[in-house]
């Protein structure tokens, strides 16, 4: 039957002008008709294509498969898109294979069925669209090494930003330690004026003292007085030990100062300890003062530095003596406590007033009661870094006019 008879002037317009590739197939699988751009896309002559098996136009290994597909659409023909999720490949005449877009439709004529394919060669679509699939791969790529890149910057960065803290915690530490250092020049310079005008003051009073005995000393023998001359001397003794005690606050001040101040820990035989604290103690009593100590014995296995406790132990009683008048009671306290020797130095004194207490372990500090009592207020801050070097520590209680109580407790055993 000659097919192209029954296709109209319009249809046949169409068919022949149409951008896809039309094929019209028969039930057989034949090629009744194929319109020119089908005939080009597939490299076929004009009318080659008629009367060819439709399956010639597909790559081989597709073929059994398609006509079952085929045979499937005559079954239950339906206008539809062919291959929808799959890629389409077909065959030219030269054996080259290209990817291809398939819609079928179908019609019934004279009875028979004709299915009519329109195709669209999808060449350039692909490689535009793979070049596409490529241009992103190649993005995912460019971002997954920028991302890297910008990683490995920030690290670096990070280590940077360390690093320049780290130099800034440096720089600042070396200011700080020249501050400090300065500081403590400062300091130093300070402690040596104030020992000139101290030492100029406070030796004032016993070198003419000593002077004035002496000159007396010699009148006395001269006129045979030599009752008086004893008096004198003692006189001269005391202004001596006197200046003694100054000198030596000052060595140990400046010895603290400068951290020379090893800790040389022993055992300490608290008897014999507390016999020669009671020796020292002897020669700064006033008249009729009365120094006793109670010892509970509890507390006898010490070890500690004895030249620094004996130190701290002289200071304290040295003063409750300064500060008492003539006739009064000193008692020296020790008791064990715990792993700590509690040492109690208790006196019926001037007692200190309430609004200097808060000042009394400031170096150079002195209380407004001291009047002309000498001194020169460096005793209690040695006394208080004594205590701290052996580890301990040391508190007061004190009634104004009535007297004062300083507590020292150190660890039986210093560090
Ligand atoms: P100094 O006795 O040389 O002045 P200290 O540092 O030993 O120096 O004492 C500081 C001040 O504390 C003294 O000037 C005094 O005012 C007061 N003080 C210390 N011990 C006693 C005490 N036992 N009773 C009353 N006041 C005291």
């Amino acid at each position: 039957m000659d097919f192209s008879v029954v296709i109209n002037e319009a249809f046949r317009e169409i068919f022949q002008s149409m951008s896809e590739g039309i094929i019209i197939v028969e039930d057989s699988g034949e090629i009744v008709l194929a319109n020119p751009v089908a005939e080009s896309m597939f490299g076929y002559k004009k009318t080659e294509l008629n009367g060819m098996p439709l399956e010639k136009l597909l790559p081989e290994r597709y073929r059994g498969r398609h006509v079952f597909l085929r045979r499937e659409f005559a079954n239950n023909p339906q206008p539809r898109r062919m291959g929808v999720g799959r890629d389409l490949t077909a065959l030219r005449k030269t054996g080259e294979e290209f990817p291809i877009e398939i819609s079928l439709s179908y019609t019934q004529i004279t009875g028979k069925l004709l299915v009519m394919a329109f195709i669209s060669d999808i060449t350039t679509r692909k490689k535009v669209e793979d070049a596409l699939r490529q241009s992103e791969e190649q993005l995912i790529v460019y971002a997954a090494e920028l991302e890297e890149k910008v990683q490995d910057r920030t690290k670096a960065l990070n280590k940077t930003i360390i690093r320049l803290e780290e130099e800034v915690k440096e720089r600042k530490k070396a200011e700080e330690d020249v501050r400090r250092s300065l500081d403590r020049e400062r300091e130093l310079n300070e402690l040596k004026t104030k020992f000139v005008s101290i030492a100029s003051h406070e030796f004032r009073t016993p070198l003419s003292a000593v002077m004035s005995s002496a000159s007396l000393v010699k009148k006395y023998k001269e006129n045979g007085e030599l009752s008086k001359v004893d008096k004198h001397v003692e006189r001269i003794k005391s202004a001596v030990h006197h200046l003694t005690q100054i000198l030596n606050d000052f060595l140990s001040l400046g010895k603290l100062e400068e951290g020379r101040v090893d800790i040389q820990s022993e055992n300490i035989d608290l008897d014999a300890f507390m016999s020669d604290v009671q020796e020292d103690v002897k020669a700064v009593l006033k008249e009729g003062q009365e120094f006793v100590v109670i010892f509970n014995g509890n507390a006898a296995n010490l070890d500690s530095d004895p030249r620094i406790l004996r130190n701290i132990m002289f200071n304290l009683i040295s003063n409750a003596s300064k500060y008492s008048g003539p006739h009064k009671k000193i008692t020296l306290y020790c008791s064990g406590l715990g792993d700590q020797i509690i040492f109690k130095v208790e006196d019926e004194g001037i007692g200190i007033p309430p609004e200097d207490q808060k000042h009394l372990f400031e170096r150079f500090f002195r209380a407004s009661n001291s009047g002309n009592i000498e001194g020169t207020g460096l005793g209690l801050n040695i006394v208080k870094r004594y205590t701290e070097l052996l580890n301990g520590g040391i508190t007061f209680n004190s009634e104004y006019g009535k007297g004062s109580t300083f507590i020292v407790s150190i660890p039986l055993a210093v560090k």
